[in-house]
């Protein structure tokens, strides 16, 4: 339920809406908005009744059901756009179409520092990198692991960009967020409960993928489990779905960036790399998102695709990337966005 408060209701009014909601066993979350605030009461459908009651208390303007499953994550109980702050000069969800780039895995310093740069000089706003790799088989490549971070957190003080790594486990959440400044969950991992609460309790945006199967619907109850721990910072990625057609590695769904737009205030980022699994048909891919709305991209950039150790296929060069990007800012243009 969402109690909306009344323009400029006094601190003690709210006070006892807060307790009053706690005392029926939900957990209230507060959204301050311009004129008014807005108070959403969160857990199940017990108590509705003895939560609409609330309307008869000072200061409160009316008590409202929020009809989808997702509460936090919908735009019933928030309706502006979220801003997320990765750093100083990075914020996703607002003009700025933020993009991530780097290798799919950290392979060796030399390796990372190269794609750092490189990605730098072309324009990227985050690295990005994995170190804990969740592979298909067992046999492939499983990341430098914790190596993988501190090279990672070397090429961000080198070149001053945030980094985004894959986080796999529970058990290791921890030691990426001490490293990581955007922590990922990655497609496969995406309907695994356990990690999503974990990573909800811990202080950093997540990039959370939508699964190879999944619907909006579960993409955005996924989002919910993360938030309703406590971490508000949630950016959604889409990342292909798996369908009939083998022409790309995956269907790289775009509509649904409009369709989550018109349910969510969460910021929404397209992965290319994944969504198509060919390099030649990343930067339509991008410019596609751009134009139908896209808060920012996330691209694996290789400065040696062909001996890569995962991805290579996706990979795009430095050189190509930087050609993407500069027409990808063209495009931001057009729609009022910078890049
Ligand atoms: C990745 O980003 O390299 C990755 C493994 O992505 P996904 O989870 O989308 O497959
Ligand atoms: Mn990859």
């Amino acid at each position: 339920m969402i109690i909306v408060m009344k323009a400029g209701a006094a601190k003690k009014d709210r006070d006892v809406v807060l307790k009053s909601i706690r005392e029926l066993g939900y957990k209230p979350h507060i959204i301050h908005g311009e004129t008014r605030d807005v108070i959403g009461a969160i857990g199940g459908d017990h108590g509705k009744t003895a939560l609409q009651r609330l309307e008869t208390l000072h200061g409160v303007e009316q008590v409202l059901p929020i009809l989808q499953p997702y509460k936090l994550a919908s735009k019933e109980i928030k309706k502006e756009a979220s801003l997320i702050r990765i750093s100083d000069n990075v914020v996703i969800g607002g003009t700025q179409v933020v993009v991530m780039a780097g290798p799919c895995s950290v392979e060796s310093e030399a390796q990372i520092i190269e794609s750092a740069l490189a990605v730098k000089k072309a324009g990227a706003h985050v690295l990005r990198g994995g170190a804990f790799k969740p592979r298909t088989s067992p046999y492939s490549f499983q990341g430098l692991e914790e190596e993988g971070l501190k090279l990672l957190a070397k090429a961000r003080d080198l070149t001053g960009l945030p980094i985004v790594t894959e986080v796999i486990e529970p058990e290791t959440a921890e030691l990426v967020a001490e490293y990581a400044d955007i922590l990922q969950i990655g497609a496969r991992n995406s309907q695994n409960f356990a990690l999503l609460k974990k990573v909800g309790q811990l202080q950093r945006p997540v990039l959370l993928k939508r699964g190879m199967s999944m619907t909006i619907q579960e993409f955005l109850m996924s989002a919910e489990y993360i938030m309703s721990e406590g971490n508000q910072d949630v950016i959604l990625c889409e990342r292909g779905i798996r369908t009939f057609e083998t022409a790309t590695r995956n269907t790289l769904d775009l509509s649904a960036i409009p369709v989550l737009k018109g349910k969510t205030h969460l910021p929404v980022v397209i992965d290319p790399s994944h969504g198509t699994g060919n390099h030649h048909y990343v930067a339509p891919m991008c410019y596609a998102s751009v134009a139908a709305g896209a808060d920012g991209l996330i691209i694996e950039v290789h400065p040696d695709p062909e001996h890569a150790s995962s991805d290579g296929a996706q990979s795009l060069r430095p050189e190509k990337f930087e050609e993407m990007m500069a027409k990808l800012r063209l495009f931001a243009e057009v729609d009022g966005r910078t890049l």
